[in-house]
């Protein structure tokens, strides 16, 4: 995943003279020279899924193909997810609403309350985070899904299923007993709507790590257990909650 830290609201301008429009100067969201949004003051945030960099010919929402997202709050984060009609779309549907190319090279990205409020005092057309629509436990299997380091489960919208070949062993246990929970876990809840929560993961809390092969040696902090029941751990920092102990 991809921690949006130090996001940098900046000053620009888009010709729109090839639309038959003039110069349109408003500002953009830049993180680590990657613009996220390149009109925050045109972006639709009423609309589901929101498209973030919009067409640079004539500023419309719509007018290009991909570079949507779907907004959701979870706990004290607020994430950037690959859309449904994306994950589950057919053909044409899908190239329509693809995700921006930095989801593809660097992970969803997140960033925490804090950081979105101080984005909301440099720019007033970013919305209330309250307007933003809860993530859910499909969303949260499709973020573990889309990050896992190494594409170990594949990336949606393949199937969550592993590759065997890259994961060599486990903090504890065995780790092919892990690989098995994780997918059925994934099989059981892949649809569900139910709203999750999500809360930092403590430093000498439990946590089973599994270890795999890759171009370089990983350790990943994947996943926790609660009185026998499996939690997914997102970025290896941030525990899913099911609804029922959301905070
Ligand atoms: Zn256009």
């Amino acid at each position: 995943m991809w921690q949006i830290k130090d996001p940098e609201v900046q000053p620009t301008i888009l010709d729109f003279g090839s639309s038959g429009q003039g110069k349109h100067h408003g500002f953009q969201l830049v993180l680590d020279n990657t613009v996220l949004i390149n009109a925050i003051e045109l972006v639709d945030w009423d609309e589901e899924p929101t498209q973030f960099p919009i067409c640079e010919a004539c500023g419309y929402v719509h007018c290009k193909r991909g570079d949507w997202v779907s907004l959701r709050r979870a706990g004290p984060m607020i994430l950037l997810l690959p859309t449904l009609e994306f994950v589950e779309g057919e053909g044409d549907d899908r190239m329509e609403y693809r995700p921006p190319e930095y989801i593809f090279k660097k992970g969803i990205p997140y960033l925490n309350l804090a950081t979105y409020d101080s984005l909301r005092v440099s720019n007033t057309c970013f919305p209330s985070a309250d307007s933003f629509r809860r993530m859910n436990m499909r969303e949260a299997i499709l973020t573990f899904q889309w990050d896992a380091p190494l594409q170990l489960f594949g990336r949606p919208p393949q199937p969550f299923a592993h590759r065997s070949e890259c994961v060599i062993g486990s903090s504890i246990g065995d780790h092919t007993e892990y690989i098995g929970q994780l997918e059925e876990f994934a099989r059981a809840n892949g649809s569900c709507e139910c709203e999750i929560s999500l809360r930092q993961l403590n430093a000498d809390e439990p946590a089973v790590s599994l270890y795999l092969d890759g171009p370089e040696f990983i350790e990943w902090k994947a996943l926790t257990y609660d009185e026998g029941r499996l939690q997914l751990i997102l970025d290896s920092k941030y525990v899913v909650l099911p609804d029922a102990d959301a905070v």
